[in-house]
């Protein structure tokens, strides 16, 4: 239920410098034809350019190297989950839907906690033994004090990333903490280095920035993915309204690869595997993955959210 109306897309100057023209364009009826989805980050061939009222077509789309779709995002390196320490105050179990959802993408994600300033060191150090002992890092830092920023900025540079995390972590706070101070829209050097020569050359190397549809989640809600250019290089999708795990992309027997402490359990026992092919790890017969971790009444809880959705499919 997305139909697509317009989409922004940035072209990029030779240097990837971030510095691009932004033309406002449709979508070529063919395309909607087969049903050929537009998404923020795809690479597209672009036609019909009007390059007075900063218009086009989009003619073909690149093929992708990741596409996740809730929010939907093509080309996609990185996720960036952030919760907040405190306000709202950050809890495992809803922590562990959203790693499971990115986990389920299998694109590399860092794990960062915000609002660092209001939570004293004893807090830091049991919440980082904690998340380490899940298997993950936890990157610590504060908007509002700017603490661990360039760090993030640096860990960010040169790469797609999307954040998620619940509402009121800091998800636009960070964004327009790290975005670069140049708009596409606003790149009047555009003119300068355009060279109509360079033709087709250029065309691949646009890539869409904005997306406007229309969901079939509620009467009229449009929602707005972006992609922003950040001041180290790369961008960040801006994706307001998308805070929720859908956790669609999860099956019962894939759920326990999205925890890396039983993919450590598993392969620590290599060559030994469990009994049962198929085993879920609730105590059959000869599993080798102990209930003895912390997020294991997680894995169970959703496992079962899992299998009431597989059976009303
Ligand atoms: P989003 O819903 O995840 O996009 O969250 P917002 O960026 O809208 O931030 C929610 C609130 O948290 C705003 O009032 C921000 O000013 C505040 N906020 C963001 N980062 C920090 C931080 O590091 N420390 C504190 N104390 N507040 C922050
Ligand atoms: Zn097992």
């Amino acid at each position: 239920g997305v139909s697509f109306e317009a989409s922004r897309s940035s072209v990029e100057g030779p240097e990837a410098s971030g510095i691009g023209v932004e033309l406002l364009c449709v979508v070529k009826a063919v395309l909607k034809k087969i049903k050929r989805r537009v998404l923020v980050g795809d690479k597209v061939l672009v036609g019909s350019i009007d390059w007075v009222d900063r218009r086009g077509m989009i003619e073909n789309v690149f093929q992708r190297s990741s596409e996740i779709l809730d929010p939907p995002v093509a080309n996609v390196d990185h996720l960036l989950v952030l919760f907040s320490l405190e306000q709202p105050k950050i809890e495992a179990f809803t922590l562990t839907r959203f790693l499971v959802e990115a986990e389920s993408t299998g694109i590399p994600l860092t794990l960062a906690l915000n609002k660092s300033e209001l939570v004293d060191e004893e807090t830091l150090v049991g919440w980082r033994t904690r998340i380490r002992s899940w298997g993950y890092e936890p990157f610590f830092c504060s908007v509002e004090s700017r603490c661990g920023l360039d760090t993030l900025a640096y860990v960010l540079r040169d790469q797609t990333t999307v954040i998620v995390g619940p509402s009121g972590v800091g998800k636009s706070s960070l964004i327009n903490a790290l975005r670069g101070n140049h708009h596409a829209s606003d790149a009047a050097a555009g003119d300068n280095w355009f060279d109509p020569i360079l033709g087709s050359k250029w065309f691949e190397e646009q890539r869409v920035g904005e997306v406007s549809t229309r969901s079939g989640r509620g009467k009229h809600t449009t929602r707005h993915v972006s992609l922003l250019p950040l001041s180290e290089g790369g961008y960040l999708a801006d994706t307001p309204g998308f805070n929720q795990p859908s956790l669609l992309k999860v099956t019962k027997h894939s759920l326990a690869q999205a925890f890396p402490e039983v993919r450590k359990m598993l392969s620590d026992n290599e060559p030994v595997k469990c009994s049962f092919k198929d085993c879920l790890h609730l105590s059959e017969p000869g599993c080798i993955v102990k209930g003895d971790w912390e997020r294991y009444p997680y894995y169970f809880q959703l496992l079962d959210e899992i299998r009431i959705r597989e059976e009303f499919q």
